[in-house]
């Protein structure tokens, strides 16, 4: 029988092939980029483990715990909470007498958490069954200006990396579950662990780098050197705009983002929390050295700080410099995303043009690895289903 291709070594792609792989079913998978994880990746400058782009796994996301070895990864965790100023806030359920000791918190605050928390209890709507967004949701509950400006909002923005919190409430009720049920925590050897993982599972000769697949039907691809391949079925494992421009669709305008990375001396231990500032040019950051000395080398902290705009190093670096009074900052490099993560209801005229193509990717559930190993499940479950 001719193989499946797959085609996208993100983590969707990863895992169809995983799926594939442990049923017996033969693949071959296509990577545009000369490594695996799309996404998903770090790199290594002068002894500091860089992500591309600050990212946590989150260990209660039901795929991942059904998918990856978490034990393999010798995760190490975050706080529950954030850090804002020079205030810690935990989450509530992990500890409640620590509820009301940064004064950011009002009774009033409490009362309307009280009441996301009930409705967390009950049914939380489908994805796609809400029309109301984050930001509307937010403005319903009589939250205070603080709470709300200094909390809720920058912690949010950080989750979409969006400004406006467009997405549906229905995705701030899934995300919030799992920061108050799970765990946010990062690999010890960084965030491309995961793919590596994944990869180390499958042949290494059915996964082809550096080739760009340019055309496909159901049945087949066409790489960029012209060469065309046949096969039992096609999963397209691509991201959101790739995939609309495969399609010939407009492709969705999605917000990027920066994430700049410093070093400084090691100073004490803190917490290992995010820290949210909320500025233009500074929309959070985090000192990765407290969750996991091993990413720096010997003595020096590494910090992650985060914006949404196109801002320059420089601007970056005055606004953390400003949280980190008497530190000196060392630039050591920066990522910019284009693409970071992809709107949940931009998928529909992609998924009509389809037609027998199988999809997988993020962008067909949600903006997160739990998407991309849901979607890329999905897709190998219908191949498999056929046979
Ligand atoms: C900055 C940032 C922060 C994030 N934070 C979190 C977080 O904290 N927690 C979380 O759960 N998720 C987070 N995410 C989201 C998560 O990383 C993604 O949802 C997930 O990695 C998407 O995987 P995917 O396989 O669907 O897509 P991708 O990773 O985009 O994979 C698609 C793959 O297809 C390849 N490809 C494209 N075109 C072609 C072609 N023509 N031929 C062959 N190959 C091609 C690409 O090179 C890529 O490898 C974050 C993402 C970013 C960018």
């Amino acid at each position: 029988m001719k193989p499946i291709l797959i085609v996208g070594g993100g983590i969707a792609g990863l895992q169809a092939a995983n799926i594939l792989h442990q049923n017996n079913t033969d693949f071959i998978l296509f990577e545009k980029q000369g490594s695996l994880g799309g996404r998903v990746s770090s790199t290594n400058k002068d002894g500091f483990i860089l992500d591309r782009g600050f990212q946590v796994l989150q260990t209660s996301y039901p795929e991942v715990q059904r998918s990856l070895d978490l034990t393999a990864l010798n995760l190490h965790f975050f706080e529950s909470g954030a850090m804002i100023k020079d205030q810690l806030f935990f989450n509530p359920l992990r500890r409640p007498f620590e509820l009301f000791s940064s004064d950011i918190l009002t009774f009033r605050d409490v009362f309307s958490l009280a009441r996301i928390w009930f409705r967390l209890q009950g049914d939380v709507p489908a994805l796609d069954g809400n029309k109301q967004t984050t930001q509307e949701l937010i403005e319903s509950y009589s939250f205070s200006d603080r709470f709300k400006n200094e909390f809720l909002i920058p912690f949010f923005q950080g989750v979409f990396l969006q400004e406006t919190l467009s997405q549906p409430a229905s995705l701030f009720f899934y995300y919030l579950h799992q920061f108050l049920y799970g765990n946010a925590a990062i690999p010890a050897e960084g965030m491309q662990a995961i793919p590596d993982q994944m990869a180390a599972s499958l042949p290494a000769d059915k996964l082809q780098l550096n080739q760009e697949i340019v055309a496909f039907d159901a049945k087949s691809i066409t790489m960029a050197s012209g060469d065309r391949i046949e096969g039992n079925a096609v999963i397209l494992a691509v991201d959101l705009p790739v995939a609309a421009k495969l399609f010939g669709l407009q492709v969705p305008e999605i917000l990027g983002s920066r994430t700049f990375y410093f070093s400084t001396k090691k100073t004490v231990v803190k917490p290992a929390l995010l820290r949210l500032v909320g500025e233009q040019h500074l929309l959070h950051f985090t000192c990765l050295t407290d969750v996991n000395k091993g990413l720096a080398p010997t003595g020096k902290d590494l910090y992650s700080a985060t914006s949404l705009y196109n801002s320059s190093e420089k601007e970056v670096k005055e606004a953390l410099e400003k949280q980190l009074p008497g530190q000196k900052l060392t630039y050591i490099h920066s990522f910019d995303i284009p693409h970071s993560l992809q709107k949940v209801d931009a998928y529909e005229a992609i998924k009509k043009a389809a037609n027998d193509i199988i999809l997988a990717g993020d962008y067909l559930e949600f903006p997160s690895l739990q998407g991309a190993l849901s979607s890329g499940r999905k897709a190998a479950e219908e191949i498999l289903a056929r046979s």
